[in-house]
Protein backbone atom coordinates (compact mmCIF):
# COMPACT_ATOMS: atom_id res chain seq x y z
CA UNK A 1 0.00 0.00 0.00
CA UNK A 2 2.54 2.48 0.81
CA UNK A 3 4.54 1.65 -2.10
CA UNK A 4 1.78 2.81 -4.17
CA UNK A 5 1.06 5.72 -2.63
CA UNK A 6 5.01 6.38 -2.80
CA UNK A 7 4.00 6.35 -6.56
CA UNK A 8 1.14 8.96 -6.83
CA UNK A 9 3.14 11.27 -4.48
CA UNK A 10 6.66 10.98 -7.32
CA UNK A 11 4.09 11.54 -10.02
CA UNK A 12 2.96 14.87 -8.64
CA UNK A 13 6.25 16.08 -7.80
CA UNK A 14 7.88 15.04 -11.18
CA UNK A 15 4.98 17.04 -13.07
CA UNK A 16 7.37 20.00 -12.00
CA UNK A 17 7.26 23.66 -13.61
CA UNK A 18 4.07 25.21 -15.08
CA UNK A 19 4.63 25.03 -19.02
CA UNK A 20 3.54 27.44 -21.45
CA UNK A 21 0.59 25.26 -22.15
CA UNK A 22 -1.07 25.16 -18.40
CA UNK A 23 -0.68 28.82 -18.28
CA UNK A 24 -2.18 30.05 -21.71
CA UNK A 25 -5.09 27.95 -21.41
CA UNK A 26 -5.53 29.05 -17.73
CA UNK A 27 -4.94 32.87 -18.50
CA UNK A 28 -8.14 32.47 -20.86
CA UNK A 29 -9.76 31.87 -18.03
CA UNK A 30 -8.57 34.68 -15.87
CA UNK A 31 -8.73 37.12 -19.18
CA UNK A 32 -12.98 36.17 -18.95
CA UNK A 33 -13.18 36.50 -15.53
CA UNK A 34 -11.32 40.32 -15.29
CA UNK A 35 -13.54 41.12 -18.19
CA UNK A 36 -16.77 40.10 -16.47
CA UNK A 37 -15.69 41.62 -12.95
CA UNK A 38 -15.40 45.25 -15.09
CA UNK A 39 -11.52 45.32 -15.37
CA UNK A 40 -10.75 48.05 -17.95
CA UNK A 41 -9.17 46.09 -20.81
CA UNK A 42 -5.18 47.95 -21.11
CA UNK A 43 -5.44 46.93 -17.02
CA UNK A 44 -6.23 43.23 -18.15
CA UNK A 45 -3.93 42.91 -20.88
CA UNK A 46 -0.83 44.43 -18.46
CA UNK A 47 -2.20 42.29 -15.76
CA UNK A 48 -2.11 39.05 -18.10
CA UNK A 49 1.25 39.69 -18.98
CA UNK A 50 2.70 39.98 -15.67
CA UNK A 51 1.00 36.88 -14.62
CA UNK A 52 2.54 35.18 -17.73
CA UNK A 53 5.66 35.87 -16.93
CA UNK A 54 5.64 34.77 -13.28
CA UNK A 55 3.86 31.50 -14.25
CA UNK A 56 5.82 29.71 -16.61
CA UNK A 57 8.45 27.87 -14.85
CA UNK A 58 7.21 28.55 -12.33
CA UNK A 59 7.46 25.18 -10.03
CA UNK A 60 4.06 23.37 -8.74
CA UNK A 61 3.68 22.66 -5.73
CA UNK A 62 3.59 19.03 -4.81
CA UNK A 63 -0.62 17.99 -5.13
CA UNK A 64 -1.46 20.82 -6.66
CA UNK A 65 -2.83 21.20 -10.00
CA UNK A 66 -1.29 22.84 -12.75
CA UNK A 67 -4.52 24.85 -12.67
CA UNK A 68 -4.72 25.69 -9.35
CA UNK A 69 -1.28 26.65 -9.24
CA UNK A 70 -2.03 29.16 -11.82
CA UNK A 71 -4.79 30.64 -9.80
CA UNK A 72 -2.61 30.93 -6.60
CA UNK A 73 -0.41 32.85 -8.95
CA UNK A 74 -3.37 34.98 -10.04
CA UNK A 75 -4.69 35.78 -6.74
CA UNK A 76 -1.35 36.70 -5.25
CA UNK A 77 -0.60 39.25 -8.20
CA UNK A 78 -3.86 40.59 -7.84
CA UNK A 79 -3.34 41.20 -4.27
CA UNK A 80 0.23 42.79 -4.98
CA UNK A 81 -1.45 44.71 -8.00
CA UNK A 82 -4.03 46.10 -5.30
CA UNK A 83 -1.91 47.31 -2.86
CA UNK A 84 -0.85 44.19 -0.20
CA UNK A 85 -1.80 46.62 2.66
CA UNK A 86 -4.72 48.96 3.15
CA UNK A 87 -3.73 52.54 3.66
CA UNK A 88 -5.21 54.97 5.71
CA UNK A 89 -5.86 58.39 5.20
CA UNK A 90 -2.33 60.31 5.77
CA UNK A 91 -2.76 63.14 8.43
CA UNK A 92 0.84 63.70 9.18
CA UNK A 93 1.05 67.50 8.04
CA UNK A 94 0.87 70.73 10.62
CA UNK A 95 -2.89 71.15 11.72
CA UNK A 96 -5.06 71.64 10.28
CA UNK A 97 -4.43 69.13 7.09
CA UNK A 98 -6.71 69.94 3.96
CA UNK A 99 -7.96 66.68 2.49
CA UNK A 100 -9.42 68.15 -0.88
CA UNK A 101 -12.30 65.38 -2.55
CA UNK A 102 -12.20 65.37 -6.23
CA UNK A 103 -14.72 63.47 -8.45
CA UNK A 104 -17.35 63.00 -10.93
CA UNK A 105 -20.76 64.25 -9.71
CA UNK A 106 -22.86 61.77 -8.42
CA UNK A 107 -19.83 59.48 -7.88
CA UNK A 108 -20.53 59.71 -3.75
CA UNK A 109 -17.92 63.20 -2.88
CA UNK A 110 -20.59 64.46 -0.61
CA UNK A 111 -21.67 61.24 1.22
CA UNK A 112 -17.83 59.84 1.56
CA UNK A 113 -16.45 63.44 3.02
CA UNK A 114 -19.54 62.65 5.47
CA UNK A 115 -18.45 59.14 6.43
CA UNK A 116 -14.75 59.61 6.37
CA UNK A 117 -15.26 62.60 8.62
CA UNK A 118 -17.08 60.93 11.03
CA UNK A 119 -14.31 57.94 10.68
CA UNK A 120 -11.95 60.61 11.43
CA UNK A 121 -13.42 62.39 14.78
CA UNK A 122 -14.38 58.60 15.85
CA UNK A 123 -11.64 56.41 15.31
CA UNK A 124 -8.53 58.57 15.18
CA UNK A 125 -10.13 61.55 17.66
CA UNK A 126 -9.69 64.46 15.44
CA UNK A 127 -11.68 67.69 15.41
CA UNK A 128 -12.90 67.88 11.91
CA UNK A 129 -14.03 70.89 9.69
CA UNK A 130 -16.26 70.15 6.52
CA UNK A 131 -16.74 72.85 4.05
CA UNK A 132 -18.68 72.36 0.71
CA UNK A 133 -17.30 73.84 -2.45
CA UNK A 134 -20.16 73.11 -4.79
CA UNK A 135 -21.51 76.10 -5.55
CA UNK A 136 -23.23 74.64 -8.69
CA UNK A 137 -26.01 73.14 -6.89
CA UNK A 138 -28.38 75.13 -4.66
CA UNK A 139 -29.26 71.85 -2.38
CA UNK A 140 -25.74 70.90 -2.55
CA UNK A 141 -24.13 72.89 0.76
CA UNK A 142 -27.07 72.54 2.73
CA UNK A 143 -26.47 68.39 2.14
CA UNK A 144 -23.05 68.52 3.37
CA UNK A 145 -24.63 70.33 6.65
CA UNK A 146 -27.32 67.92 7.49
CA UNK A 147 -24.81 65.19 7.01
CA UNK A 148 -22.75 67.08 9.57
CA UNK A 149 -25.57 67.33 12.09
CA UNK A 150 -26.25 63.57 11.49
CA UNK A 151 -22.48 62.73 12.37
CA UNK A 152 -21.70 65.30 15.00
CA UNK A 153 -19.29 67.01 12.78
CA UNK A 154 -18.66 70.62 11.98
CA UNK A 155 -19.17 72.37 8.97
CA UNK A 156 -18.01 76.04 7.57
CA UNK A 157 -20.99 78.43 8.32
CA UNK A 158 -22.72 78.49 4.50
CA UNK A 159 -22.22 81.97 2.66
CA UNK A 160 -24.44 83.18 -0.49
CA UNK A 161 -22.12 84.18 -3.56
CA UNK A 162 -18.83 82.74 -2.74
CA UNK A 163 -17.10 80.85 -5.25
CA UNK A 164 -15.23 77.74 -4.83
CA UNK A 165 -11.95 78.94 -3.96
CA UNK A 166 -13.32 81.83 -1.64
CA UNK A 167 -15.07 79.44 -0.05
CA UNK A 168 -11.75 77.08 0.36
CA UNK A 169 -9.67 79.60 1.71
CA UNK A 170 -12.02 80.66 4.43
CA UNK A 171 -12.45 77.40 5.60
CA UNK A 172 -8.07 76.89 5.73
CA UNK A 173 -8.36 80.14 7.82
CA UNK A 174 -11.47 78.88 10.02
CA UNK A 175 -9.48 75.84 10.65
CA UNK A 176 -6.43 77.53 11.62
CA UNK A 177 -7.86 80.03 13.97
CA UNK A 178 -10.33 77.68 15.88
CA UNK A 179 -8.07 74.56 16.35
CA UNK A 180 -9.18 71.99 13.95
CA UNK A 181 -7.25 69.37 12.83
CA UNK A 182 -8.58 68.28 9.70
CA UNK A 183 -9.99 70.63 6.91
CA UNK A 184 -12.13 68.53 4.62
CA UNK A 185 -12.92 69.88 1.06
CA UNK A 186 -16.08 68.57 -1.18
CA UNK A 187 -15.77 69.73 -4.36
CA UNK A 188 -18.47 70.06 -7.17
CA UNK A 189 -18.24 67.56 -9.59
CA UNK A 190 -19.68 67.37 -13.14
CA UNK A 191 -21.43 64.38 -15.39
CA UNK A 192 -18.38 64.00 -17.24
CA UNK A 193 -14.68 65.71 -17.11
CA UNK A 194 -14.61 69.19 -18.59
CA UNK A 195 -11.54 71.39 -18.39
CA UNK A 196 -13.62 73.63 -16.07
CA UNK A 197 -14.12 71.61 -13.40
CA UNK A 198 -10.68 70.69 -13.50
CA UNK A 199 -9.38 74.05 -12.94
CA UNK A 200 -11.27 75.01 -10.33
CA UNK A 201 -10.23 71.86 -8.65
CA UNK A 202 -6.61 73.25 -9.86
CA UNK A 203 -7.05 76.47 -8.14
CA UNK A 204 -8.42 74.98 -5.14
CA UNK A 205 -5.46 73.12 -4.77
CA UNK A 206 -2.66 75.40 -5.19
CA UNK A 207 -4.65 78.00 -2.81
CA UNK A 208 -4.84 74.70 0.24
CA UNK A 209 -1.84 72.90 -0.33
CA UNK A 210 -3.53 69.66 0.30
CA UNK A 211 -2.23 67.08 2.27
CA UNK A 212 -4.56 64.51 0.34
CA UNK A 213 -6.09 64.25 -2.80
CA UNK A 214 -9.03 61.98 -2.66
CA UNK A 215 -10.79 60.57 -6.08
CA UNK A 216 -14.10 59.25 -4.96
CA UNK A 217 -15.02 57.17 -7.70
CA UNK A 218 -17.96 54.91 -8.19
CA UNK A 219 -17.38 51.13 -8.30
CA UNK A 220 -19.81 50.54 -10.84
CA UNK A 221 -18.50 52.91 -13.63
CA UNK A 222 -16.82 49.76 -15.06
CA UNK A 223 -14.75 50.47 -18.26
CA UNK A 224 -14.50 54.14 -17.44
CA UNK A 225 -12.74 54.00 -14.42
CA UNK A 226 -9.60 54.66 -16.21
CA UNK A 227 -10.82 57.34 -18.01
CA UNK A 228 -11.70 58.98 -14.51
CA UNK A 229 -8.63 58.40 -12.86
CA UNK A 230 -6.44 59.06 -15.64
CA UNK A 231 -7.97 62.62 -15.69
CA UNK A 232 -8.18 63.55 -12.16
CA UNK A 233 -4.76 62.14 -11.95
CA UNK A 234 -2.86 63.80 -14.58
CA UNK A 235 -4.67 67.19 -14.47
CA UNK A 236 -5.13 67.50 -10.36
CA UNK A 237 -3.01 65.47 -9.01
CA UNK A 238 -4.48 62.30 -6.52
CA UNK A 239 -2.92 60.98 -3.28
CA UNK A 240 -5.52 58.07 -3.25
CA UNK A 241 -8.86 56.90 -4.38
CA UNK A 242 -12.30 55.65 -2.73
CA UNK A 243 -14.60 53.40 -4.35
CA UNK A 244 -18.20 53.73 -3.40
CA UNK A 245 -21.41 51.39 -4.06
CA UNK A 246 -18.99 48.38 -3.19
CA UNK A 247 -22.29 47.01 -1.47
CA UNK A 248 -23.81 47.05 -5.25
CA UNK A 249 -23.48 44.06 -7.80
CA UNK A 250 -19.53 45.54 -8.69
CA UNK A 251 -17.05 42.63 -8.67
CA UNK A 252 -14.65 45.37 -7.48
CA UNK A 253 -13.39 45.28 -10.83
CA UNK A 254 -12.90 49.09 -11.07
CA UNK A 255 -10.21 48.74 -7.98
CA UNK A 256 -8.10 47.07 -10.16
CA UNK A 257 -8.07 49.65 -12.90
CA UNK A 258 -8.05 52.45 -10.99
CA UNK A 259 -5.14 51.54 -9.52
CA UNK A 260 -3.75 49.35 -12.26
CA UNK A 261 -3.66 53.20 -14.48
CA UNK A 262 -2.86 55.27 -11.50
CA UNK A 263 -0.63 53.11 -9.07
CA UNK A 264 -2.24 55.29 -6.56
CA UNK A 265 -3.35 53.47 -2.90
CA UNK A 266 -6.81 52.27 -2.59
CA UNK A 267 -8.15 54.16 0.87
CA UNK A 268 -11.12 52.83 1.39
CA UNK A 269 -14.43 51.68 0.43
CA UNK A 270 -17.73 53.38 0.44
CA UNK A 271 -20.22 49.97 1.10
CA UNK A 272 -23.63 52.03 1.54
CA UNK A 273 -25.51 55.03 1.63
CA UNK A 274 -25.54 55.16 5.77
CA UNK A 275 -22.91 57.63 7.37
CA UNK A 276 -21.34 54.61 8.45
CA UNK A 277 -21.17 52.47 5.59
CA UNK A 278 -17.27 52.81 4.97
CA UNK A 279 -14.58 49.76 4.85
CA UNK A 280 -11.37 49.74 4.97
CA UNK A 281 -9.56 48.33 2.15
CA UNK A 282 -8.65 44.61 2.27
CA UNK A 283 -6.48 43.89 -1.43
CA UNK A 284 -7.26 39.57 -0.27
CA UNK A 285 -11.36 40.36 -0.39
CA UNK A 286 -11.56 42.45 -3.43
CA UNK A 287 -8.99 40.00 -5.08
CA UNK A 288 -11.72 36.99 -4.04
CA UNK A 289 -14.41 39.12 -5.43
CA UNK A 290 -12.71 39.95 -8.91
CA UNK A 291 -11.97 36.11 -9.58
CA UNK A 292 -15.22 34.87 -8.33
CA UNK A 293 -15.60 34.35 -4.97
CA UNK A 294 -15.91 31.30 -2.96
CA UNK A 295 -14.51 28.54 -5.74
CA UNK A 296 -11.20 29.97 -6.19
CA UNK A 297 -10.58 31.59 -2.49
CA UNK A 298 -11.13 28.25 -1.79
CA UNK A 299 -8.89 26.85 -4.27
CA UNK A 300 -5.98 29.46 -3.54
CA UNK A 301 -5.86 28.32 0.14
CA UNK A 302 -6.14 24.57 -0.44
CA UNK A 303 -2.94 25.80 -2.27
CA UNK A 304 -1.18 27.41 0.37
CA UNK A 305 -1.77 24.26 2.84
CA UNK A 306 -0.88 21.72 0.71
CA UNK A 307 2.33 21.80 1.99
CA UNK A 308 0.98 21.25 5.45
CA UNK A 309 -1.51 18.77 4.19
CA UNK A 310 1.24 16.83 2.76
CA UNK A 311 3.09 16.28 5.99
CA UNK A 312 -0.26 15.19 7.47
CA UNK A 313 -0.69 12.52 4.71
CA UNK A 314 2.58 11.17 5.63
CA UNK A 315 1.14 10.79 9.03
CA UNK A 316 -2.00 9.60 8.22
CA UNK A 317 -0.22 6.66 6.77
CA UNK A 318 2.10 6.49 9.91
CA UNK A 319 -1.20 5.95 11.73
CA UNK A 320 -3.06 3.65 9.63
CA UNK A 321 0.04 1.13 10.02
CA UNK A 322 -0.73 1.45 13.81
CA UNK A 323 2.13 3.17 14.83
CA UNK A 324 1.41 6.62 16.75
CA UNK A 325 4.31 7.88 18.90
CA UNK A 326 4.25 10.49 21.21
CA UNK A 327 6.68 12.24 18.50
CA UNK A 328 3.82 12.21 16.35
CA UNK A 329 1.31 12.95 19.09
CA UNK A 330 3.67 16.62 19.39
CA UNK A 331 4.06 17.35 15.79
CA UNK A 332 0.21 16.53 15.76
CA UNK A 333 -0.82 19.03 18.47
CA UNK A 334 1.78 21.56 16.66
CA UNK A 335 -0.85 20.59 13.71
CA UNK A 336 -3.56 20.80 15.55
CA UNK A 337 -2.43 24.60 16.33
CA UNK A 338 -1.46 25.27 12.94
CA UNK A 339 -3.42 23.65 10.89
CA UNK A 340 -7.39 24.08 13.06
CA UNK A 341 -7.80 21.22 14.09
CA UNK A 342 -6.85 17.28 14.05
CA UNK A 343 -10.14 16.90 11.75
CA UNK A 344 -8.29 18.60 9.24
CA UNK A 345 -5.79 15.74 9.47
CA UNK A 346 -8.69 12.86 9.93
CA UNK A 347 -10.33 14.50 7.39
CA UNK A 348 -8.32 12.80 5.09
CA UNK A 349 -9.02 9.43 5.63
CA UNK A 350 -12.29 8.00 4.75
CA UNK A 351 -15.42 7.57 7.25
CA UNK A 352 -14.08 9.13 10.35
CA UNK A 353 -16.93 11.72 11.03
CA UNK A 354 -17.55 9.96 13.96
CA UNK A 355 -14.32 9.91 15.63
CA UNK A 356 -13.71 13.60 14.58
CA UNK A 357 -16.88 14.76 16.64
CA UNK A 358 -14.87 12.45 19.37
CA UNK A 359 -12.17 14.06 19.21
CA UNK A 360 -13.70 17.53 19.13
CA UNK A 361 -15.55 16.70 22.11
CA UNK A 362 -12.18 16.40 23.97
CA UNK A 363 -12.29 20.03 23.89
CA UNK A 364 -8.34 20.60 23.71
CA UNK A 365 -7.57 24.38 24.00
CA UNK A 366 -4.69 26.36 23.12
CA UNK A 367 -2.56 26.73 26.45
CA UNK A 368 -3.05 23.28 26.95
CA UNK A 369 -1.61 22.12 23.72
CA UNK A 370 1.39 23.97 24.40
CA UNK A 371 2.16 22.49 27.56
CA UNK A 372 1.46 19.20 26.07
CA UNK A 373 4.45 20.13 23.71
CA UNK A 374 6.30 20.84 26.71
CA UNK A 375 6.16 17.84 28.34
CA UNK A 376 6.79 15.42 25.18
CA UNK A 377 9.47 17.76 24.29
CA UNK A 378 10.88 16.53 28.01
CA UNK A 379 11.22 13.33 27.68
CA UNK A 380 13.74 10.84 26.04
CA UNK A 381 13.60 9.70 22.65
CA UNK A 382 13.16 6.54 24.26
CA UNK A 383 10.36 7.40 26.49
CA UNK A 384 8.34 8.99 23.20
CA UNK A 385 8.81 6.04 21.41
CA UNK A 386 7.61 4.19 23.77
CA UNK A 387 5.61 5.84 26.35
CA UNK A 388 4.82 2.28 28.63
CA UNK A 389 8.35 2.98 30.32
CA UNK A 390 7.16 5.90 32.33
CA UNK A 391 7.19 5.52 35.72
CA UNK A 392 6.91 7.26 39.05
CA UNK A 393 10.36 9.13 39.34
CA UNK A 394 10.60 9.51 35.25
CA UNK A 395 7.23 10.98 35.43
CA UNK A 396 8.82 13.18 37.85
CA UNK A 397 11.67 14.02 36.47
CA UNK A 398 9.18 15.27 33.07
CA UNK A 399 7.35 17.38 35.15
CA UNK A 400 9.96 19.52 36.86
CA UNK A 401 11.33 19.48 33.13
CA UNK A 402 8.39 20.87 31.70
CA UNK A 403 7.31 22.91 34.66
CA UNK A 404 3.34 20.69 34.77
CA UNK A 405 2.60 18.45 37.48
CA UNK A 406 3.13 14.64 37.54
CA UNK A 407 -0.91 14.33 37.29
CA UNK A 408 -0.69 16.73 33.61
CA UNK A 409 1.90 13.98 32.61
CA UNK A 410 -0.48 10.85 33.62
CA UNK A 411 -3.42 12.92 31.69
CA UNK A 412 -0.97 12.96 28.78
CA UNK A 413 -0.23 9.24 28.39
CA UNK A 414 -3.81 8.84 29.03
CA UNK A 415 -5.16 10.72 26.24
CA UNK A 416 -1.95 9.24 24.23
CA UNK A 417 -2.96 6.14 24.61
CA UNK A 418 -6.78 6.91 23.42
CA UNK A 419 -5.64 8.39 20.19
CA UNK A 420 -3.13 5.48 19.44
CA UNK A 421 -5.96 3.61 19.88
CA UNK A 422 -8.30 5.71 17.31
CA UNK A 423 -5.88 5.68 15.00
CA UNK A 424 -5.48 1.65 14.80
CA UNK A 425 -9.04 1.49 14.44
CA UNK A 426 -8.89 4.44 11.54
CA UNK A 427 -6.38 2.22 10.07
CA UNK A 428 -8.09 -1.07 10.02
CA UNK A 429 -10.93 0.71 8.31
CA UNK A 430 -8.74 2.65 5.75
CA UNK A 431 -6.89 1.01 3.34
CA UNK A 432 -8.80 0.82 -0.24
CA UNK A 433 -10.67 4.19 0.73
CA UNK A 434 -7.58 6.36 1.51
CA UNK A 435 -6.10 5.68 -1.55
CA UNK A 436 -9.27 6.58 -3.42
CA UNK A 437 -9.37 10.05 -1.62
CA UNK A 438 -5.43 10.25 -2.22
CA UNK A 439 -6.01 9.25 -6.25
CA UNK A 440 -9.21 11.23 -6.88
P1 LIG B 1 -21.53 63.53 -5.08
O1 LIG B 1 -22.32 64.16 -6.18
O2 LIG B 1 -20.24 62.97 -5.59
O3 LIG B 1 -21.33 64.45 -3.93
O4 LIG B 1 -22.37 62.25 -4.58
P2 LIG B 1 -23.27 62.13 -3.28
O5 LIG B 1 -22.42 61.99 -2.08
O6 LIG B 1 -24.30 63.17 -3.27
O7 LIG B 1 -23.91 60.68 -3.53
C1 LIG B 1 -24.77 60.40 -4.62
C2 LIG B 1 -25.66 59.22 -4.25
O8 LIG B 1 -24.91 58.05 -4.07
C3 LIG B 1 -26.40 59.44 -2.96
O9 LIG B 1 -27.73 58.98 -3.11
C4 LIG B 1 -25.67 58.57 -1.96
O10 LIG B 1 -26.51 58.12 -0.93
C5 LIG B 1 -25.20 57.45 -2.83
N1 LIG B 1 -24.00 56.80 -2.32
C6 LIG B 1 -22.83 57.36 -1.99
N2 LIG B 1 -21.93 56.42 -1.57
C7 LIG B 1 -22.57 55.23 -1.65
C8 LIG B 1 -22.18 53.87 -1.38
O11 LIG B 1 -21.05 53.55 -0.98
N3 LIG B 1 -23.12 52.92 -1.59
C9 LIG B 1 -24.37 53.21 -2.04
N4 LIG B 1 -25.21 52.22 -2.22
N5 LIG B 1 -24.76 54.48 -2.32
C10 LIG B 1 -23.89 55.48 -2.13
MG1 LIG C 1 -21.74 66.47 -3.74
Amino acid sequence: LSERLGSVFDRLKKRGALSESDVSTAMREVRVALLEADVALPVVKSFIDRVRERAIGQEVIKSVTPGQMVVKIVHDELVATLGSDSQAVNLNAVAPVPILMVGLQGGGKTTTTAKLAKRLTERDRKKVLMASLDVTRPAAREQLRTLGEQVGVDTLPIVQGETALTIAKRAMTAGRLQGYDVVMLDTAGRTSIDEGLMAEARAVRDAVNPHEVLLVADALTGQDAVTTATNFDERVGITGIILTRVDGDSRGGAALSMRGVTGKPIKALGVGEKVGDLEDFHPERIAGRILGMGDVVSLVEKAAQTIEADEAEKMAERMMKGTFTLDDMASQLKQLRNLGGLGGVLGMLPGVGKLQKQLAGANIDDGQLKRQEAIISSMTKAERVNPRVMNASRKRRVAAGSGTEVQDINRLLKSHMEMAKMMKKVGKMGGKGMMKGLMG
